[in-house]
């Protein structure tokens, strides 16, 4: 089995559906050999989704860890939003880096990956109504959360397509949208992060394809950049969902390699 391992999981102590501990025995029962949590940092503008104490939350998984030594290899990573910077990074093994929402001049967040409804007010009430602004500053968001956190792994890179389907709002072929993908691509590979393929929207059935589209793990694969595959799972029975999949797409694309997460560190595994 070439995927031992995911970095992008949630569990009941964010928006998840499974407890931690059932988690953990989806991911034994799988055959992983590491797996890493990564709940959505404390956000005190969205208390829904984020978890609700860093503190509680650390603590609670490395007991976890403690239970699971000799069995499985239990990662404490947290998905950190731009504008929910984690409290303690010392305290975790790595953070994902990702963009879930805008903000505007009075305070206000919208979140992209929401929904339509939010997106729209978004569009209207921030750029005019104009949505391929609104892409071209979350793109702007990514690279600088990027930049200035420097997180392991980079989340769902693309994830402000998930309101688009058929083109509802932007043309995703459109070569300022694309330009303005790419531009902020290669300022996060330049950091030396690991991008994920995320099947997360695939599992949850709000999109069509894994985050980044085809024309960005284009792009990666031509800048040399490491990719891994996570399922952003929010239950056990999404944990390995579409990875045989997404190994097929990456070695369609011309990688000779996935990053794969083991012993707190990526390896490169040949495809
Ligand atoms: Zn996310
Ligand atoms: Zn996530």
């Amino acid at each position: 089995m070439l995927l031992t391992s995911s970095t992008h999981n949630h569990t009941t102590l964010c928006d998840g559906k499974s407890t931690p501990a059932e988690m953990a025995a989806a991911a034994l029962a799988a055959g992983f050999t590491d797996f890493g949590f990564s709940g959505h940092s404390c956000a005190p503008f969205d208390m829904e989704y984020a978890v609700r104490s860093e503190e509680e939350y650390v603590r609670i998984l490395r007991a976890l860890q403690a239970e699971y030594a000799g069995r499985l290899r239990i990662a404490v990573g947290m998905e950190q939003d731009y504008y929910a910077p984690v409290q303690d990074r010392a305290t975790l093994d790595y953070i994902i880096g990702s963009v879930h929402y805008l903000r505007d001049g009075a305070g206000r967040y919208y979140a992209v990956d929401g929904a339509p409804e939010d997106v729209d007010a978004c569009v209207a009430r921030m750029f005019g109504g104009d949505a391929l602004a609104m892409a071209r500053a979350y793109y702007a968001l990514v690279a600088e959360n990027v930049r200035r956190f420097h997180p392991e792994i980079i989340g769902h890179f693309d994830l402000i397509k998930k309101n688009n389907r058929g083109g509802r709002l932007f043309d995703e072929e459109d070569p300022a949208y694309r330009a303005a993908a790419l531009e902020a691509l290669a300022a996060c590979a330049e950091t030396g992060a690991v991008f994920e393929l995320n099947t997360g929207g695939l599992f949850r059935g709000s999109t069509d394809e894994p985050y980044p589209a085809r024309f960005l793990l284009d792009a990666l694969r031509a800048m040399g950049v490491r990719v891994t595959v996570n399922a952003d799972a929010h239950c056990a029975e999404a944990l390995c969902f579409w990875f045989d999949e997404a190994l097929a797409l990456l070695r369609e694309a011309g990688f000779a390699r996935v990053a794969v997460w083991e012993n707190g560190a990526f390896t490169d595994k040949p495809l």
